[in-house]
C-alpha cells in the first residue's frame, strides 16, 4: 500500500526522468569538471520545499535532506554524475554535444532516476521516520573520486547505513541484482620508468638496452599473480601500456610501463603490491640500472553488508514492484566502485538493475554503450522501496 502510493508517485513523473536523463546524456562532463550538471541538479530542487540542499561538498557534490520531522535513523542513497573522456558513436537524438565526452557508464541515469525518487519520496514524509540524505556525487570515475572527498567533507556524519545501485547493460533487464561481501575489486595503477643506456644497434655490450629490462620486467610480472597468490584468492594483474617505441637500429635508453592491478582482499593488494616492489628492486640490480615505480592504490574493496543486502532482497521481493520479474545473486563483479569507501564506513549495500538494450549492448565505458531507458523506473522504484523499508522499521 505505502509501496503501491511512492510507485504512483514515481510513475507520474516518468517522463521527467527521461527528459533529465536525455539532457544530461547531451551535456556530458568530465570527473571534477561537473560545473554544469550539479547546476542543473541544484535547479531541479529549487522549487521543492520538502528538501534542503547543500552544495560544494568534496567539490561539486550535493548533499539533500529529506527529514521527515521524526526521530529516526539517517539513511543515505548515492546516485553519481560523471562522464568519461570518450567520443560517443551511438547516433542517438540525444548524442553527446561535447566532443571526446560520454555518459557511457549510465551515470545520467542514476542522476535521472534520484531526482524524481527524491520528488517522490519528499511527498510522503508522512509515511516515514528519521530522515533520508541524498548523496548526487561527483568524480566517481576517477581517482581520488568523488565518494573520498565528500566523506572528508563530512556527508557521512550522522549518517547510519547507506544503499547506492548501478544500472548494467550486460544484466537482464526487467531483473534486480545483489551480492553478499566483497563485491567490487579493488584496483591499484603503477607506472614504471626502466632507465637504462641508449647505444648503437650493433654494439649492445656497450649499451644497457631498457627494451631488453623492460621485456624482462613485463613477464616477472606476470608470475606474481600465477606463482605467488594462493590459487583461490582472486587477483589481476595487466600492462597496459609498454611504451618503448624508436628506431631498429638504436638501442633504447629508457621505457615506461603502466599496469593496473585488480583484488577482493587488503591482502591480495598488499601481496601484489609488494611482489612488484620486489621485482623492480631485484632487476634494477640484476641489470645494473635504475628502476622508477610509482604504485597508487586506489579505490578499495566494496563490501556489502549482509543484514543490509537482505533488507534490500526483502523490500525488493515485498514491494512487488511490477516491473520486476527477479531479484538474483550476481555473483562478484569485476569492476570497481569508489561506492567502497562508504562501505568502509557505514553498513552498506550496492546491487545492479539489469538494463540490457534491445540490441547488441556493448559493454560500459565503450562508444556505442547504451541501456533500456525504463530501467530507471525499476532503480527509482527498487531503491525507493529499499528507502521505505528501512525507514519504516528500522
Ligand atoms: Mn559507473
Amino acid at each position: 500500500m505505502v509501496y503501491d502510493k511512492l510507485f504512483s508517485l514515481i510513475d507520474k513523473k516518468k517522463d521527467q526522468m527521461i527528459k533529465d536523463r536525455r539532457w544530461l546524456h547531451e551535456h556530458p562532463e568530465l570527473s571534477y569538471k561537473e560545473k554544469n550538471t550539479s547546476e542543473y541538479i541544484i535547479k531541479h530542487y529549487e522549487n521543492n520545499k520538502n528538501v534542503k540542499v547543500d552544495t560544494n561538498i568534496g567539490g561539486y557534490g550535493i548533499k539533500v535532506t529529506i527529514d521527515s520531522g521524526k526521530p529516526g535513523k539517517t539513511l543515505a542513497l548515492r546516485a553519481d554524475f560523471d562522464a568519461l573522456p570518450i567520443t560517443e558513436d551511438t547516433g542517438l537524438d540525444y548524442e553527446s554535444v561535447n566532443k571526446g565526452v560520454m555518459h557511457a557508464c549510465g551515470h545520467d541515469a542514476h542522476t535521472a532516476y534520484m531526482m524524481s525518487l527524491v520528488d517522490s519520496l519528499s511527498e510522503m514524509k508522512d509515511d516515514f521516520k528519521g530522515k533520508v540524505v541524498i548523496i548526487h556525487q561527483p568524480a566517481e570515475e576517477m581517482p581520488p573520486g568523488g565518494a573520498s572527498l565528500m566523506i572528508k567533507d563530512g556527508i557521512l556524519d550522522g549518517v547510519d547505513n547507506i544503499f547506492g545501485c548501478h544500472v548494467m547493460n550486460q544484466l537482464d533487464f526487467g531483473k534486480v541484482y545483489y551480492h553478499k561481501d566483497p563485491t567490487q575489486q579493488a584496483r591499484a595503477k603503477f607506472n614504471v620508468l626502466v632507465k637504462g643506456t641508449g647505444g648503437h644497434g650493433a654494439a649492445p655490450h656497450e649499451a644497457n638496452d631498457a627494451i631488453v629490462i623492460a621485456s624482462n620486467l613485463v613477464m616477472c610480472i606476470q608470475t606474481i599473480v600465477s606463482r605467488r597468490l594462493n590459487p583461490l584468492t582472486p587477483g589481476v594483474v595487466t600492462i597496459g601500456s609498454f611504451d618503448g617505441a624508436g628506431q631498429f637500429n638504436i638501442i633504447k635508453d629508457s621505457v615506461r610501463l603502466e599496469g593496473d592491478v585488480r583484488c577482493m582482499s587488503d591482502q591480495a593488494g598488499d601481496l601484489i603490491e609488494r611482489e612488484i616492489r620486489n621485482i623492480c628492486e631485484g632487476l634494477s640490480k640484476a641489470y645494473s640500472c635504475e628502476i622508477e615505480l610509482d604504485y597508487k592504490k586506489d579505490y578499495p574493496v566494496l563490501v556489502n553488508d549482509d543484514q543490509m543486502t537482505q533488507l534490500v532482497v526483502d523490500a525488493i521481493n515485498e514491494a512487488n514492484i511490477k516491473e520486476v520479474v527477479g531479484v538474483e545473486d550476481c555473483g562478484p563483479q569485476a569492476q570497481s566502485e569508489d561506492f567502497a569507501y562508504y562501505t568502509q564506513h557505514v553498513p552498506a549495500s550496492f546491487f545492479y538493475i539489469g538494463a540490457r538494450p534491445d540490441g547488441k549492448a556493448y559493454p560500459h565505458h565503450h562508444r556505442k554503450f547504451d541501456i533500456n531507458e525504463d530501467s530507471m523506473i525499476i532503480a527509482a522504484k527498487a531503491m525507493g522501496a529499499v528507502a521505505l523499508k528501512y525507514l519504516r522499521e528500522c
